[in-house]
């Protein structure tokens, strides 16, 4: 199978997609077609543990890799030593037609883990055949969770180096704990002045800078990237979306066959673009609701096919999803395009130099086929935590909570109670001030900080507090670099 570029050329090997992380001329890696699956290969997975399903999904995708190198980096992955739950990616019923993927399970807490454990090990076998001799430099701009999880997945891997931004004022207290505590000879971590658009507009300006590459290859180091513009990011998030329908088969809540939606909480669009995918090659995907929080320009997008960015930018209770520029929507607009690169890269420089695009009438219609869109603010996701608590005891995080909303309001708009799956991103203990003070009041947390919240949640929700959480208490502080948010600081701050 090879790769092209969203704005057109570049045919490439899975192996130098996943190396190089970004295509020449700023476009995003895609599959040159969608591997096809029918319902005997589906009905197949219930019957296997999670690795399995892992290993059949990633192989179709995989072509430069061996079967034993990919059974062989999936197990190291998914080891019961890194995942608290022998599932990986259990699925939880919560009332008739509605069940949760919960995928924050991992070392870090939230569904980051799942493409990050794996993804380096693709990059080091990527190397290797790739004949890449020089340090592979993995640098990360995040809005919370997507460092920490790199940060723990490239942490002492031989030949990599991590290196994260992160906005300084953006992210919850345990994230920011959860980086700047951080062990390991390789990794950096660096706060920047300015919000996650800021840190990912530098990142990509660094990533698409000749003069940088030339000063990172004197010092024998080449770039790359774990953020979500890595094809080897999305290709391990496929893999819960048929795991979550073959679980769904394997219990006799679904035929092999049956439509089911899934409601994801968004952000830069690769968890719902994992889907998306997943649909495409056959899984019988009928609506995939993409859930947004105020910073809701996914949602006016689907509503009328316009992207655009002329708006507030807000700090909500759901950081993760605190984002105006979607990255990976691009790679949804290639399809929408037609596959036309040209067209991608004109909408893509109107986006730079305008701050809008359209897709057109007809464009848009057959997208929203497929997708449906809706967006909770703060105070309806904060009511939506304490509501689900009341009626199923579960407690959901403040990403998790804004899909279910989402969710809610969909079906009541739309009356289509086909069963649904809210995809679960994060633990609540990553976000227990917004989530505790949801079920007790905003008084009564008003004084405790983030490990009495936690301590108070664990009481509420009858679940222990995660070791990793308990653990930051008494971790010390490595690293307290602030940069500027111009490229360039951020360049001189890489390479100090
Ligand atoms: C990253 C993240 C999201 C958004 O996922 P995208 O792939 O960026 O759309 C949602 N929830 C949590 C907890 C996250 O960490």
């Amino acid at each position: 199978m090879s790769y092209l570029s969203t704005r057109g050329g570049s045919v490439v090997t899975a192996s130098q997609a996943i190396l190089r992380g970004l295509a020449a001329g700023g476009g995003l890696y895609v599959p040159a077609v969608y591997p096809q699956v029918d319902l005997p290969w589906i009905a197949d997975l219930a019957g296997l543990p999670y690795t399995a399903r892992a290993v059949r999904v990633l192989s179709l995708y995989l072509e430069d890799y061996s079967p034993r190198e990919i059974e062989g980096a999936v197990a190291a992955a998914y080891s019961p030593d890194r995942f608290d739950d022998p599932a990986i990616a259990p699925l939880r019923q919560l009332d008739d037609s509605t069940w949760m993927l919960e995928l924050f399970h991992g070392p870090t807490l939230a569904f980051k883990d799942m493409a990050l454990q794996l993804l380096p090990h693709l990059i080091r076998m990527a190397a290797e055949k790739n004949g890449e001799h020089r340090e592979i430099s993995i640098l990360v701009a995040t809005s919370g969770d997507t460092g920490k999880a790199a940060l723990e997945g490239f942490r002492d891997v031989a030949g990599t180096s991590c290196t994260v931004f992160y906005p300084r004022d953006g992210v919850s207290d345990i994230q920011k704990l959860q980086m700047v505590t951080t062990g390991g000879s390789n990794t950096r971590v660096i706060a920047v002045e300015g919000n996650f658009d800021d840190a990912q507009t530098g990142v990509k300006a660094l990533f698409s800078s000749p003069d940088f590459a030339e000063r990172m290859n004197a010092r024998g180091r080449v770039l790359s990237s774990a953020n979500s513009i890595n094809f080897g990011r999305l290709v391990p998030q496929v893999v819960y979306y048929f795991s979550a329908y073959a679980d769904l088969v394997s219990r006799g809540d679904i035929v092999c066959g049956a439509p089911v939606n899934f409601v994801v909480p968004t952000g830069n669009f690769g968890d719902i673009l994992a889907g998306y995918y997943a649909a495409r090659m056959g899984l019988p995907v009928q609506k995939l609701i993409c859930a947004s929080n105020r910073n809701n320009v996914l949602t006016d997008f689907f509503a009328k096919g316009t992207y655009s960015v002329h708006r507030p930018f807000y700090k909500t209770a759901s950081p993760s999803m605190d984002i105006l520029v979607s990255s990976n929507l691009e790679r949804l607009l290639f399809d929408a395009a037609d596959r036309d690169g040209e067209l991608v890269a004109l909408w893509m420089q109107q986006l730079k130099e305008c701050g809008s695009y359209s897709v057109g009438e007809q464009r848009w219609s057959r997208l929203v086929e497929q997708f449906s869109a809706g967006f909770a603010n703060d105070r309806e996701t904060f009511a939506q935590i304490a509501q689900m608590h009341r009626r199923t005891g579960v407690v959901p995080d403040t990403h998790t909570a804004v899909a279910a909303r989402v969710l809610d309001n969909y079906r009541a708009e739309t009356g289509d109670l086909t069963p649904a799956v809210i995809v679960s991103t994060a633990s609540p203990y990553k976000f227990c001030a917004d989530v505790t003070a949801s079920l007790v009041g905003r008084d009564r947390v008003r004084d405790l900080d983030a490990f009495a919240c936690a301590e108070e949640l664990s009481r509420i929700s009858g679940t222990p507090v995660p070791a990793q959480v308990a653990a930051l208490r008494s971790l010390p502080v490595r690293h307290t670099a602030v940069t500027a948010r111009d490229p360039a600081a951020m360049a001189d701050a890489v390479l100090a």
